[in-house]
């Protein structure tokens, strides 16, 4: 029995979403059949291809992404009542850097960005390229930094981007008001994807006691959804990535690396050994070091191990692993293949940098460690999806062997909470609230839940596809 876009289309026209008219609805006799038969195909699997898809084998979608919000807030403002209408939020597992283009680009299965910000090193002109004029620049149809934005069917007006920065509650309500409009427009024959940033801006800025005031006013306007729509209409309500919710300052890298006789460039020049480009924009917890010669990466990563405010380390160690050092130690994460199936083996030489060695004992003592050490990806996954640094290996080894995005660093830093790496004219600004970027839990765990469907407690980025647009 397909589902009947007739009604739906009727129903949630454009000017039909009036409550007089949604009550005239729900005491049609063509509309309670179609609400049982939606109910009981809501957690089948889905595909979008031909007779599939939007209104047909299922609800129509709408897709809201909330820059920046963490699990923990959601958890914490749902035990208040807030998006009670939504099953358990699952942590959906940010990539490393947890930055929105990188983790975007993962969880819709898109092209990767060209650099973890819109300012990036170019690894074949071997100079920084874009910045603040690109960043605007880049909303043009031919320079769009990844095709996930191609999905987007609203995003704030460009203007906002910056000022979002600056005056984020005013940025959030104008937001949010105009969303709703655009929405309630739109066509409900396909599903439709709105990405909301004033949270991110609300929390770096002012923290989460004014993002929870934004949140209840978001809850009331889905509520309002809810009701106008009715369950032809599937919210899936999700964030990019996380974040720390606590004051951050920052660190003092550059100055470190010159301290140990390193040069910073915009741009690589033929004798240029010593040289360093290192792209400052955000005030996030990671940092992407790009070398001039890639005899200096382990010397680089060695040089900021003591440096206060660096979690660790990472650079590529020969093809099949990477090196984490750092404070707390010095590791390898190798991964191997067999059959298909990912497995991965955590090797320390010095200390434990990534805390996995209780981790290491559980998974030997269930016996799935083979003979070499090694554990498959799958029960890693399971047993460090709730870890300090959730899913590490996989998501460290893969930050560094799979295109996160074009032009890969060659020493990527990750922070402690608390401390930043970024532009100097952003921190002048205004004071740090709370950042993201680094592999720690509170910046790794997103959140992803729907009014439909009963979603898995943890999805890496890289598995979301399916469950956003399947
Ligand atoms: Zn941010």
């Amino acid at each position: 029995m397909a589902f009947n876009v007739g009604v739906l289309t009727h129903l949630c026209r454009r000017d039909a979403c009036g409550p007089s008219i949604r009550q005239k609805a729900d005491s049609s006799r063509n509309y309670a059949p179609s609400v049982r038969y939606k109910r009981s195909q809501a957690n089948k699997p889905m595909s979008s291809n031909g007779d599939t898809g939007p209104g047909k084998t299922r609800p129509r979608r709408l897709l809201l992404c909330l820059d920046g919000v963490p699990h923990e807030v959601i958890e914490n403002v749902r035990q208040r009542g807030l998006f009670d209408s939504f099953g358990a939020p699952s942590r959906l597992l940010s990539p490393f850097p947890t930055m929105t283009n990188i983790a975007l680009s993962a969880m819709l299965g898109a092209t990767p960005p060209l650099g973890y910000e819109s300012l990036y090193f170019d690894k074949t002109a071997r100079e920084l390229r874009g910045g603040v004029s690109k960043y605007i620049g880049w909303r043009t149809p031919d320079k769009i930094p990844s095709s996930y934005m191609d999905e987007l069917d609203y995003q704030e007006p460009l203007a906002f981007e910056f000022l979002v920065y600056v005056a984020p509650e005013k940025v959030w309500r104008t937001d949010m008001r105009r969303f709703r409009e655009r929405f309630r427009e739109a066509p409900q024959t396909r599903d439709y994807f709105a990405f909301l940033k004033g949270t991110d801006g609300l929390l770096h800025i002012r923290g989460p006691e004014r993002l929870a005031v934004a949140l209840e006013s978001l809850d009331k306007i889905l509520r309002e959804i809810q009701t106008t729509c009715g369950w032809e209409t599937e919210i899936v309500l999700f964030s990019d990535h996380g974040m720390n919710l606590r004051e951050n300052r920052r660190v003092h890298l550059k100055t470190r690396l010159r301290d140990r006789g390193f040069s910073l460039s915009g741009s690589f020049s033929e004798r240029s050994r010593a040289t360093l480009a290192i792209p400052a924009f955000g005030l996030c917890g990671y940092a992407a070091i790009y070398c001039g010669d890639e005899e200096a990466v382990a010397e680089v990563a060695n040089s900021l191990v003591e440096l206060e405010g660096v979690d660790f380390s990472i650079y590529k160690d020969d093809t099949e692993a990477i090196a984490v050092t750092g404070a707390n130690g010095v590791a390898r994460v190798e991964r191997k293949q067999t059959n298909g199936e990912a497995s991965y083996r955590y090797l320390t030489s010095d200390g434990d940098p990534l805390q996995l060695h209780p981790i290491l004992e559980t998974l030997n003592q269930a016996g799935k460690l083979d003979e070499k050490g090694f554990a498959s990806d799958k029960d890693w996954l399971a047993n460090t999806a709730n870890h300090i640094y959730p899913d590490a290996l996989a998501n460290l080894y893969t930050s560094l062997n799979t295109q996160r995005v074009r032009h890969t660093a060659d020493v990527l830093v990750s922070l402690c909470d608390g401390y930043y790496y970024g532009w100097s004219p952003f921190a002048r600004l205004t004071r740090l609230a709370a950042t993201h970027g680094n592999a720690l839990r509170p910046s790794s765990n997103a959140f992803l839940m729907s009014t439909h469907r009963t979603l898995p407690p943890f999805v890496r980025a890289d598995d979301a596809q399916p469950l956003l647009r399947g």
